[in-house]
C-alpha cells in the first residue's frame, strides 16, 4: 500500500497535479493539530454547558465551528447522545467517512472491511472485543456514514467528575467513546 501511495504521488507531483509541499503540510497538519483532542473538546464543552449542549445537539456543525474545528470533512457533523437507554456507534460501511475536523484521521481498524460489516451485523460483539460490555437493555444504535454526513459520539459523562473543569474533563474522552466503540476513561483511569 505504502509503494502504491508513493507511485501515485509520484505521477501526480511529475504531471504537476500537486505540490509536495502543500501535501506535507497538509499531511502534517492532521497529524498534529487537527485529532481527538478536538472533538474531546467539544465533549466536555456539551458536559459542563447546557446551552452548548442544546446547541450541538440541535446543529452541532455551527456548535463545533464556534470552538474553531471546521474543514474538509466536516461540513455536516451530526452529534448523538449516548443515554443510559441508548448507545450510538459509527460506521461507514461503504468505505472511510469520518468526522476529520473533530477526530482527525480514521484508524485503521475504522477503514478495515471486518468492523464495517460486523459493526451493522453483531454491534455488541464488536464492542465486546473492544472491551465495552453494556447492559442487555441498552439499546445500540449504529449510524452509517457518508459523505453529506458524519458522526460525533457524545459519551455519558463519568461518574466522580462533579466540579471538575472543562480542560480535565476533555482528558477523559477518548477517540473510541467519540466512535462508540469504546467509553470515556474514568477518575480512576485517569489517576493510573
Ligand atoms: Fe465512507
Amino acid at each position: 500500500m505504502q509503494l502504491r501511495v508513493r507511485a501515485l504521488e509520484t505521477v501526480l507531483t511529475e504531471k504537476g497535479y500537486v505540490d509536495p509541499a502543500a501535501l506535507d503540510l497538509l499531511i502534517e497538519t492532521y497529524e498534529t493539530k487537527i485529532g481527538p483532542r478536538n472533538g474531546a473538546r467539544v465533549v466536555a464543552r456539551a458536559w459542563v454547558d447546557a446551552d452548548y449542549r442544546a446547541r450541538l445537539f440541535k446543529d452541532a456543525t455551527p456548535a463545533i465551528a464556534e470552538l474553531g474545528y471546521a474543514g474538509r470533512q466536516g461540513e455536516h457533523i451530526v452529534a448523538l447522545e449516548n443515554t443510559p437507554e441508548v448507545h450510538n456507534m459509527v460506521v461507514c460501511t461503504l468505505c472511510s467517512c469520518y468526522p476529520w475536523p473533530v477526530l482527525g484521521l480514521p484508524p485503521v481498524w475504522y477503514k478495515s472491511a471486518p468492523y464495517r460489516s460486523r459493526a451493522v451485523a453483531d454491534p455488541r460483539g464488536v464492542l465486546a472485543e473492544f472491551g465495552v460490555t453494556l447492559p442487555p437493555e441498552t439499546e445500540i444504535r449504529v449510524w452509517d456514514s457518508t459523505s453529506e454526513i458524519r458522526y460525533l459520539v457524545v459519551p455519558m459523562r463519568p461518574a466522580g467528575t462533579e466540579g471538575w473543569s472543562e480542560e480535565k474533563l476533555a482528558e477523559l474522552v477518548t477517540r473510541d467513546s467519540m466512535i462508540g466503540t469504546g467509553l470515556p476513561k474514568s477518575p480512576a483511569d485517569l489517576a493510573k
